[in-house]
């Protein structure tokens, strides 16, 4: 067998990505879903079905335009392009939106979406609107591969990640449900995108970073990288990838500050340690004191909460020099959740101490609780009714045992 040379050996390291056209994925009825793929994959998916590649790179300009831009579904409506050419498209193509099983309102105007993949699996989003802004909370998995103790998403049992059109399509999902087409870069309702909903983002790396890419586009959707936060639990490895491919804010989901705590109420703590996640914050592209990185830190009562606690949280931000604010989010309970939330005062406490110390610690209202839309409680209806299910066995077994 040859051995290359030396010098044609790859070079370990940081690799510039080089777009590659993936894989078109046909959907049941045949059709390709254009909603989702790339600008080189939309003209890809044009050329594949036989347009010469001239037309076809016209042709995938003037629908991402009309995809992102103005939210058409529809080819018919597409004025720009040919009588001929619309059913032409509309016989290979579709653009598709998740399908809507469930939408609800809370009374703090928090509105939650139960949505449904083609292939029957049911993962949520939630927009919380402000006074100042609207805040898009969006799914990365059906589910959750990471069972943190205080997270109701994590008790899932069925886990798959979402492709990037099913990303994309809550965005497009919600302008739909705000009215907000054609994309404008003033007034909007929908303004900020924080993935911190269902899952785990950094374990479906490339389809959010491809699903965010097309929200980011200043061609259509147009949403700033600034306005988009990425929540981790902490997969170390990937977070520079994070930084350096998708260039997101970055929030991390610490909730601990020894790693007794942490490998309790964040497991993936026992693969990546605490020290391994700070030094992976200190070192993510593009933090600085203008764009922080957000520390999440459930409160949880009698196990994370103490005043040490507090004071060990600001001596380990300063010991690794972070740009930080600190978001603390009073534990939203679930049936059966094994913890209870820190009270009122402990909170307060916290706060105080970590805002003495100079770096911003407000607590988070919670939003849509009683539409169980709150951080951590995302979990799906049909989901639950097969927990219901698993208890009535439970309870029917309990009574055979007498
Ligand atoms: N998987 C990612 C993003 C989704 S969770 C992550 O863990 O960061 C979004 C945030 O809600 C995380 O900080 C998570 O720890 C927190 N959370 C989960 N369950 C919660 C609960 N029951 N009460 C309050 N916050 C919770
Ligand atoms: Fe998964 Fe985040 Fe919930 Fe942990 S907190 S189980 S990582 S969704």
């Amino acid at each position: 067998m040859q051995t290359a040379p030396a010098y044609a050996m790859p070079i370990p390291g940081h690799i510039d990505p080089v777009p590659v056209p993936r894989a078109l994925v046909l959907r049941s009825d045949g059709r390709i879903d254009l909603l989702g793929l790339s600008k080189l994959d939309l003209r890809m998916a044009l050329e594949t079905s036989q347009l010469d590649p001239k037309q076809a790179k016209l042709r995938a300009k003037q629908l991402w335009h009309w995809i992102y831009n103005r939210g058409v579904t529809d080819f018919s409506l597409m004025t720009d392009i040919s009588k001929t050419m619309q059913p032409w498209l509309e016989q290979r193509f579709t653009i598709s939106r998740p399908q809507v099983v469930e939408a609800q309102v809370s009374t703090d105007g928090t509105r939650k979406w139960l949505l449904r993949t083609d292939d029957g699996n049911d993962y949520e989003m939630v927009f919380i609107p402000d006074a100042d802004r609207g805040t898009l909370c969006v799914s990365s998995q059906v589910g959750c591969t990471l069972n943190c103790r205080f997270c109701h998403t994590g008790t899932m049992r069925l886990v798959r990640n979402l492709s990037p059109s099913e990303i994309v399509g809550q965005v497009m999902l919600a302008r739909d449900a705000l009215g907000e087409w054609p994309s404008q870069p003033e007034g909007r309702m929908l303004t900020n995108i924080v993935m911190m909903g269902m899952g785990e983002p950094l374990y479906n790396f490339d389809n959010v970073r491809d699903g965010l890419k097309i929200v980011m586009d200043g061609d259509g959707i147009g949403l700033s990288r600034r306005r988009i936060t990425l929540s981790t639990s902490g997969v170390v490895p990937l977070m520079a990838r994070a930084g350096e491919e998708i260039s997101v804010n970055l929030a991390v989901s610490l909730h601990a500050v020894t790693n007794e705590i942490r490998d309790e109420i964040v497991p993936i703590n026992r693969k990546y340690k605490l020290e391994e996640v700070l030094q992976a914050c200190a070192d993510y592209p593009g933090a600085n004191n203008a764009r922080r990185i957000t520390f999440e830190y459930v409160m949880l009562k009698d196990k994370n909460d103490s005043d040490a606690d507090a004071r060990e949280l600001v001596r380990l931000l300063k010991f690794y020099d972070l740009p930080a604010k600190v978001n603390l989010i009073p534990f939203n309970p679930w049936p059966g959740a094994p913890y209870e939330c820190s009270t009122p005062e402990r909170i307060k406490a916290f706060s105080n101490i970590v805002f003495d110390a100079g770096i911003s610690a407000p607590v988070r209202t919670p939003r849509g609780r009683d539409i169980d839309a709150a951080c951590g409680q995302l979990k799906t209806a049909s989901e639950k009714k097969t927990r219901a299910e698993l208890d009535r066995l439970a309870e029917e077994k309990q009574a055979a045992l007498g």
